[in-house]
């Protein structure tokens, strides 16, 4: 459920209609609903009642500092894949012992930046890593919690893209090593071996795979546990998918998945992370864009958009649908039109949509695209010079820019030319 419902005829966020936004920032722009993080933020916390538990909101999903502090403000920690996420959930007011870092290749100096800040734990990805953990813990003079984070070798059954928990893919090391790793990771000085990681994947829609994983973590820490590590945190990674569409998908929700942890490892009486990031943020953003022309093309009609995919690249990149609909609302019963929705960047992969069936629209309409609230924004660039889109945050009736559009000149003066030209 969402805060993105037409009320007298517009879509509305919260209590803001989207047009009013439109015309004070201009399109294209991403509206988050803080009525709907929160929503989602509480079914994960609620789901976990009872339990000893933290989660740790994915901020790659969506790093905007306010959003981050939106979520901090409920008792969210952050999971961090790099030292500038680090430097922004920090810079969020998010303190160091709620921030976990997370990721396959973090350099000493991304190392060295959380140590110095203050870190609740690394989830270490392999030996070399943790091998040079250790060596820039022990300059720093002081000792890291961490956790290993272990590729359980099971099928996610999600795009591609974004399985992470089979053996071909890059991420943790294979369970089957996971105790000679232990071994070595407890022998290290500037290491304190405290628990578990494990995470498969994202835009999961079943449940079992989780189940699959989960089952192996359990019997991982009673095998540790026997050889004397203290095993006293598992950190589940996230996942868990969101519906992209209105109709056909209903994937699991948070509170049959916190069943499930409660199921397969409650018993081992363990502090538990989850890190989700799609599921808080993915529904509670939209994109919102003009229609700058209706284009005919030979049997079909192009509906040029003014938003490309520099600023919502899931399209292209994973073969994502996107729900889009008119900001006014379509008079009930009016024929639909198939477009193909596209962007005005020069390549055919600019493309949203195919055959879309939508009402008629015409130059100067209003659309938004549903779901857009997570890998939206932070996957954007300035691909044929097009500047960043504002990031707006509603709550209630008022609304504020979080990320301002910047200027022609403020994109290009960051270039530098050099002296001999
Ligand atoms: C991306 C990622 C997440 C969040 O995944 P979602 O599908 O957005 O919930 C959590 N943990 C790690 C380590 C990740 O890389």
């Amino acid at each position: 459920m969402d805060h993105f419902l037409y009320r007298d005829g517009v879509l509305h966020a919260e209590d803001v209609p989207l047009s009013e936004i439109a015309r004070a920032v201009g399109t294209p722009f991403y509206c988050y609903s803080t009525a709907t993080l929160t929503r989602h933020f509480r079914l994960f916390d609620e789901a976990l009642d009872g339990m000893d538990h933290l989660v740790c909101y994915a901020m790659k999903a969506a790093s905007n500092q306010a959003i981050l502090r939106t979520l901090a403000g409920l008792g969210a920690g952050m999971d961090v894949v790099s030292g500038g996420e680090y430097m922004r959930a920090r810079a969020a007011g998010v303190p160091g012992e709620r921030i976990v870092f997370s990721g396959v290749g973090k350099t000493r100096d991304e190392m060295r930046l959380a140590l110095e800040g203050g870190i609740r734990q690394f989830n270490v990805e392999s030996e070399p890593e943790m091998r040079a953990l250790s060596e820039v813990a022990v300059r720093l003079g002081v000792v890291v919690p961490i956790t290993v984070r272990v590729n359980p070798d099971v099928d996610a059954k999600t795009h591609a893209k974004i399985a992470t928990g089979k053996s071909e893919n890059k991420f943790g090391i294979p369970i089957s090593r996971a105790r000679a790793v232990y071994a070595e990771a407890a022998a290290l000085p500037g290491l304190e071996v405290i628990g578990i990681d494990v995470h498969i994947g994202s835009q999961l829609t079943e449940l079992e795979p989780f189940r699959q994983a989960y089952r192996k973590v359990a019997d991982l820490t009673e095998q540790l546990r026997a050889e004397g590590h203290d095993i006293r945190r598992l950190d589940l990674g996230g996942g868990l998918g969101i519906p992209y569409t209105r109709s056909n998908e209903a994937p699991p929700l948070p509170t049959e998945y916190g069943a499930l942890i409660r199921e397969t490892l409650g018993h081992l009486g363990c502090e538990i992370e989850i890190e989700p990031g799609r599921l808080v943020a993915g529904n509670a953003g939209i994109l919102v864009s003009e229609v700058i022309y209706v284009k005919e093309g030979e049997g079909r009609d192009f509906l040029i958009l003014d938003a490309a995919m520099n600023d919502l690249i899931r399209p292209a990149m994973y073969d994502a649908h996107h729900d889009i609909v008119p900001v006014v609302e379509p008079a009930p019963g009016v024929e639909q039109t198939a477009y193909d929705v596209v962007g005005p960047v020069c390549e055919s992969g600019d493309t949203f949509a195919k055959g879309r069936m939508m009402p008629p629209l015409a130059e100067g309409d209003l659309v938004a695209f549903r779901s857009a609230g997570a890998y939206g924004a932070v996957m954007s660039s300035e691909y044929n010079t097009r500047p960043l889109i504002p990031e707006v945050l509603v709550h209630g009736r008022d609304f504020a820019v979080i990320r301002a559009r910047p200027t022609f000149d403020e994109m290009i003066n960051r270039d530098t030319i050099p002296e001999w030209l």
